[in-house]
């Protein structure tokens, strides 16, 4: 071998170990350029001014049957997102029939978060590659930006050198229409039935704009956000304290049962999202519990409790709650230092 290729050898050696240095490196929050995202920035201004619209409207102007109305497309809504982007299409947690699918599918169009497979994408990143450069809603990088600064500006570098599999939501035909006709879908579920629907008991339809489109539209886009960000940052951790996700009940009745998110990114495909909470504070859930007792939800999984224990004993921070003193979750030690008398 000659020289200039025992040079060329030793630089493959010397480029090799950057790489492998380079993967093993852990993908910390670094400094980047904001190169900001118009199309989204624009419509997040226009909105939000139409949401305070609405805020004035609804208590001034607006129909009984309005508000009322407003309020349940903020609980379909939900239901769209959490239920059917979330728990059933991104993370699999559930199979449902095709009655069930549709209904999902309008709902989730109906909030305007971009397409099945797009949302669906950017969370199994989020789950994948969480608190790092390549999870695009980073907690580790702030409120503002887990909130909704990631979608102002463009994505990191490092998100777009990853992958994640799709392959199986594409292949569904109704995902895939959704998809590709995202525009259209999108003008006939998230404008025109919400604005259409109060004139017929005489609602003004600009009313209905700003009521039923705009308000409920920034306030279930904000308790979803919410999931991003104050469930990464403010509770407890029972099930995994080496990760920012914590449990927050206040998120959790804001939206449909997601603020349990410690226990979420323990288990992701558990379809109760939750060990605790009940229905109440998880809606999502009732709304599964029905769908599975008249047929159109099956296959529902869900994680069993010894796996739960062993978890929380595993990597908890201790703060997994305690009914009392023969609960099996009792630390011996804190049992033998109690004092019987
Ligand atoms: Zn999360
Ligand atoms: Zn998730």
């Amino acid at each position: 071998m000659n020289q200039s290729s025992i040079n060329n050898v030793e630089e493959h050696a010397k480029t090799d170990n950057n790489e492998k240095e380079k993967k093993d490196e852990p993908l910390l929050p670094h400094p980047r350029k904001w190169d900001i995202e118009w199309r989204n920035l624009i419509l997040f201004i226009i909105f939000h001014i139409g949401a305070v619209r609405g805020v004035y409207l609804l208590f001034t102007a607006a129909k009984w049957q309005t508000c009322l109305f407003t309020l349940l497309l903020y609980i379909a809504t939900s239901i769209g997102i959490t239920v059917g982007v979330h728990r059933l299409w991104s993370h699999k947690t559930f199979q449902a029939r095709l009655p069930l699918r549709l209904i999902l599918l309008f709902f989730s169009t109906m909030a305007f978060q971009f397409s099945v497979v797009a949302w669906s994408r950017l969370h199994r990143m989020h789950h994948k590659y969480l608190d790092t450069d390549a999870d695009p809603y980073n907690a580790r990088r702030g409120f503002i930006y887990s909130h909704f600064g990631w979608m102002l500006i463009k994505k990191h570098p490092e998100y777009k050198l990853r992958i994640v599999d799709m392959s199986d939501l594409l292949q569904d035909p109704l995902l895939r229409f959704q998809n590709n006709h995202y525009w259209e879908v999108l003008f006939i579920a998230f404008f025109l039935i919400p604005t259409y629907i109060p004139t017929l008991w005489g609602e003004q339809a600009s009313t209905a704009f700003y009521t039923c489109v705009c308000l409920r539209y920034i306030c279930a886009l904000h308790a979803i956000w919410l999931i991003n960000s104050a469930a990464h940052m403010w509770g407890t951790k029972p099930y995994d304290k080496n990760m920012t996700p914590v449990e927050t009940r206040i998120v959790a009745l804001l939206a449909a049962g997601e603020g349990f998110h410690n226990y979420h990114h323990a288990f992701p495909w558990d379809y109760r999202i939750a060990e605790f909470g009940g229905y109440s504070l998880n809606i999502g859930k009732l709304f599964i519990d029905i769908m599975a007792k008249i047929g159109w939800a099956y296959n529902l999984k869900s994680v069993p409790d010894e796996l739960i224990e062993k978890r929380v004993k595993r990597t908890g921070d201790g703060t997994h709650p305690i009914w009392g003193w023969d609960d099996p979750d009792l630390p011996l030690e804190d049992r033998n230092m109690s004092i019987v008398k």
